[in-house]
């Protein structure tokens, strides 16, 4: 943690920023590992504070030791009030705040209690920035978090049957990964299985599973508040021809996508290389999505990987960077296919989390 907080010190110092208020809830949980429901961080170059109210006052302290607490009181003395009170204790003549983690109402109220006693200054992405860049521990939990998401696809598929429907299946997946050592799910599991697949974002439902159509399922296991994200395109049964011409293309775009992942290449380059192949195929239009995202304490976060903005291009990847790299192609009243893998780019190349196994599994088991 600490080391975290020597990062945003140090990018602070770069931004000309006296202090950031930290809103967001995963930015507050990577920088202190204080994992309440409400309350902010304070941070300057010397002080560390975590604002709060009473139902946190033991929780602060077990899990942000290296942290002060200010405490919030409803009614009575209200969060605006609170951190004004600690800048003006601070000597802060300005307050960097995160403009995407703060409503309209929330910046009024602060700009209120602060009575005009000093600068608020809209930030966007500073510890984003830092969360992009996974540390051991933070691997690590992400490792534990894929191999749990394998373990739990491996213990359903053999039992999935085409006469059940898409919410039974998503149940028993939901509660293999449980059983697995989840914490919690990353997301709704999806699963979508024939026509309904051609929607990437479906939510089961009682349609049933079906023989020889697509199945897409799309699961992920939360383990100490990181995310893992993965997705199979299956069937229970010989599928048709057409699933096979699907699955190999939307397999290739992966599979090159991923030989382009490595730092320094382009986030927008690699999307290309997976979007080229499949528009080469005759499919361009029907990958209306981008090729992965960043994945930790969110489920979507920094960096992306999608096209590049007209006349520009992605960033950069870095080495230590988890992302998720998940082509798909979806075609109306068929179904579609996805397959995601989480990978961690590497100086040379890329690392796969998942190991999930990708071709011949349920099809051939029924
Ligand atoms: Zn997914
Ligand atoms: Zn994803």
């Amino acid at each position: 943690m600490q080391q975290r907080i020597q990062r945003l010190r140090a990018a602070l110092a770069t931004g000309g920023l006296p202090a950031l208020l930290v809103s967001a809830p995963a930015s507050r949980r990577y920088l202190s590992g204080f994992t309440g429901s409400y309350g902010c961080l304070l941070i300057t170059p010397e002080a560390a504070l975590v604002l709060t109210d009473g139902r946190y006052v033991v929780q602060v302290a077990q899990q942000a030791p290296g942290f002060a607490l200010r405490e919030v009181v409803n009614p009575g003395r209200p969060l605006p009030e609170v951190i004004a009170a600690a800048a003006s204790e601070l000597g802060l003549h300005g307050l960097a705040f995160e403009s995407a983690h703060t409503t309209v109402a929330e910046h009024a109220k602060l700009v209120a209690a602060l009575g005009g006693a000093m600068e608020l200054l809209p930030s966007e992405g500073m510890v984003e920035g830092l969360r992009e860049l996974k540390d051991a521990d933070e691997l690590a939990t992400l490792r534990r978090a894929a191999a749990i998401t394998d373990a739990a696809l491996a213990a359903v598929l053999p039992q999935l049957r085409p006469e059940q429907r898409e919410r039974e299946a998503a149940w028993m997946l939901e509660v293999a990964l449980r059983e697995a050592g989840a914490e919690a799910v990353s997301f709704a599991i999806i699963v979508a299985a024939g026509p309904n697949a051609a929607l990437p974002h479906h939510f089961p439902g009682d349609g049933l599973l079906g023989a020889g159509r697509p199945i897409v399922i799309d699961m992920g296991a939360r383990l100490d508040g990181y995310h893992a994200d993965l997705t199979r395109t299956i069937t229970l049964g010989p599928p048709d021809a057409r699933f096979h011409e699907i699955y190999a293309i939307v397999l290739e775009a992966q599979r090159r996508a991923i030989a382009g992942l490595r730092a320094g290449a382009l986030s927008s380059d690699v999307d290309a290389l997976a979007r080229e192949h499949i528009t080469a195929a005759g499919y361009g239009p029907q990958f209306g999505h981008g090729l992965g995202h960043g994945v930790g304490l969110d489920i979507h976060e920094a960096p992306g990987l999608r096209r590049a903005p007209p006349n520009g291009a992605g960033a950069p990847l870095r080495a230590g960077m988890v992302t998720s790299v998940e082509p798909g192609i979806y075609l109306e009243g068929w179904g579609g296919v996805r397959i995601e893998d989480l990978v961690l780019v590497t100086k040379d190349g890329s690392e796969l989390l998942s190991h999930a196994p990708k071709v011949g599994q349920a099809s051939e088991n029924l």
